[in-house]
């Protein structure tokens, strides 16, 4: 699709990556940036709020399962580059209610495909050869590791573990399904944890945060012994910008910043550095809220990414270490009331914040 310009429709553009994917897109080099959200309880257009006075920059409310409206929004902003980020993205969710998982995850996928398909087909020669469409996977495609250092390749056999995972997998293999038999010029990228601003609060990391500054339990599964392996959320960014141009046609590239940490060492991180900025009077530590809850049901131990790949073929590399990434996600989170404490307070379906037994890694 080009090193620079291009008219990008990002999915998900709302949601915790999208809108850093679009808040990058419309700063750099995207001629246009169309993004389609249909606002679920994870989607904030407070999130793109910089970006409404930006004349490269527009977002359409539609559901990428109405595939005749996403033709049209196709063809009437004659898109050069599909990257695919909406779905349902919380696992606990997905355990307690899987379907919305493959309605959106997988269903959603297809009419998505068969609408860039279509669009494709109708573009000149031209055109035709410079379209991607580019799906945003997870590394839990994988499944699950043992602590022995071994990592996930893009060769790494799929065997995912929940139903979010699944569905994942599910919407990857019908992504390639659509290349091979239909002749879609795809891109897929399997990325690790992501953590930074604009996270919404169901996630470990600003649940903690949050917690904490309200002085509620800290839920930690388990023992807190989980291994995530840990990217900045505007270093995915970056990558994603390659991989959408630079990209082969075809390939899949993983993408993560050698950062694993168990999940009780990123908890006991933000209690420190809140002990720092907001400490709590009497020489009581947040550390003191950490509270063990029984596991999540199939948890996986540990996900790690080997980035080789992605380094090597389009020359990326994170420019945030894991943990002045932490400094910022933290002071973000204490500078940024406005955009959580509305969600924060609201009743959305399927959230008990503050109490021990939901939270993700
Ligand atoms: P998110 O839940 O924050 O955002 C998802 C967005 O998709 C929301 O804005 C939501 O409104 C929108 N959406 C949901 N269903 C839709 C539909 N039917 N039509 C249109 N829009 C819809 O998710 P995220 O954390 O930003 O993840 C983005 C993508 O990256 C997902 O595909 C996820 O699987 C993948 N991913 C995320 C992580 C992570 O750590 N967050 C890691 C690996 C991969």
């Amino acid at each position: 699709m080009g090193t620079a310009g291009g008219r990008i429709l990002v999915t998900g553009g709302a949601g915790f990556i999208g809108s850093a994917v679009c808040r990058h897109l419309v700063a750099g080099a995207a001629e246009r940036v169309v993004n389609v959200d249909k606002l679920t309880y994870a989607g904030n257009l407070g999130s793109l709020q910089m970006l409404e006075t930006q004349p490269n920059y527009v977002h359409y409310r539609t559901d990428i399962g109405d595939e005749q409206a996403m033709l049209e929004i196709m063809r009437h902003e004659k898109i050069d580059a599909v990257m695919h980020l909406a779905a349902e993205s919380h696992v606990d969710r997905s355990i307690d209610g899987p379907d919305v998982f493959v309605e959106t995850n997988i269903v959603g996928t297809v009419r998505l495909l068969n609408a860039a398909l279509a669009y494709r087909r109708e573009l000149r020669t031209e055109a035709r050869g410079r379209f991607r469409f580019h799906h945003v996977s997870t590394d839990e495609v994988f499944g699950d590791l043992p602590f022995d250092g071994s990592v996930f390749s893009e060769d790494t056999a799929y065997a995912p573990s929940s139903p979010y995972a699944a569905s994942k997998a599910a919407s990857d293999h019908l992504v390639r399904a659509w290349a091979h038999t239909y002749g879609l010029p795809v891109v897929l990228s399997n990325c690790s944890n992501n953590f930074g601003p604009y996270q919404f609060p169901e996630k470990l990391i600003p649940l903690t945060i949050l917690n904490a500054l309200e002085e509620k339990p800290l839920p930690v599964y388990g023992t807190g012994a989980n291994v995530r392996d840990w990217l900045h959320v505007e270093d995915h960014a970056r990558a994603l910008e390659l991989v959408i141009r630079q990209g082969r046609p075809g390939e899949s590239y993983n993408i993560g910043a050698r950062a694993e940490r168990s999940n009780l060492a990123v908890v006991e991180g933000i209690c420190d550095r809140l002990d720092v900025r907001r400490p709590r009077g009497q020489g009581r530590s947040y550390r003191d809220l950490i509270t063990f809850v029984p596991d999540r049901p199939g948890h996986d131990r540990r996900y790690a990414i080997d980035p080789s790949k992605i380094e090597r073929e389009l020359g990326w590399r994170p420019q945030v270490g894991f943990e002045d990434g932490m400094n910022m996600t933290v002071d973000w989170y204490l500078a940024n009331r406005w955009w959580w404490e509305p969600i924060r307070h609201l009743r959305y379906p399927g959230m008990r914040l503050g109490e021990c037994s939901r939270r993700s890694a």
